[in-house]
């Protein structure tokens, strides 16, 4: 892994894995900015994700998701936070791999629903993606994702049970290595 990739860490993972909550921890330990491509899919389209899969569909949606996700990799920030089907598409997931560092956030299907059903943004931004529902649908795209998850992260963090800030703690140490020698021993 070249030096230049270190410099951006990407969270990928299914919806409710906490790559937004994570990515913003991780960015205030790096002093740096949290950039994530639902927001600037939002902010370019000036609509919400439900209303442009309304509008557009699935399909209308990762099209934009590209174009966010090219768009942000040009001038990486610390951290980059994508959708959860951002790295279905091999040219997302080359444009992240070419300036990041990915991590991959996990929890077991029931932490994930318990998390977006709770989660009061989820009606408008976490639009159904199967004809499924409720558990269901989580534990399906996480079956037909895992592998992908899985071929393009540098490595895995569970997060089930552990605050946002010490999964941060955890990602930075990990993608910095220690960064001095304990000293006075
Ligand atoms: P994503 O961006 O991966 O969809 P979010 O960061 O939006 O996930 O988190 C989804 C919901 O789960 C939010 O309500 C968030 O507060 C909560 N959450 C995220 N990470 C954790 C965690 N480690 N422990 C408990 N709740 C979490
Ligand atoms: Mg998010």
């Amino acid at each position: 892994m070249s030096a230049d990739r270190r410099q951006c860490i990407a969270l990928i993972g299914l919806r409710g894995c906490g790559k937004t909550t994570v990515g913003r921890e991780v960015a205030r330990l790096l002093g740096g900015e949290s950039v994530d491509t639902d927001d600037v899919v939002i902010e370019r389209a000036g609509r919400s994700i439900a209303e442009i899969f309304a509008n557009e569909g699935e399909a209308g949606f990762r099209k934009r998701e590209s174009e966010a996700i090219l768009e942000v990799a040009q001038n990486p920030p610390a951290v980059i936070s994508v959708g959860g089907g951002a790295v279905l598409q091999q040219e997302n997931i080359e444009a992240l791999r070419s300036v990041a560092t990915v991590v991959w956030l996990t929890a077991p299907a029931g932490t994930l629903y318990r998390r977006i059903s709770t989660d009061p943004t989820t009606p408008r931004s976490r639009p159904p993606l199967t004809a499924l529902s409720g558990i269901e649908e989580v534990q399906q795209l996480l079956n037909e994702r895992r592998p992908f998850y899985s071929r393009v992260a540098d490595f895995q963090i569970d997060t089930a049970g552990r605050e946002p800030k010490v999964i941060a703690e955890e990602i930075v140490r990990r993608v910095r290595g220690p960064s001095s020698p304990p000293t006075g021993q």
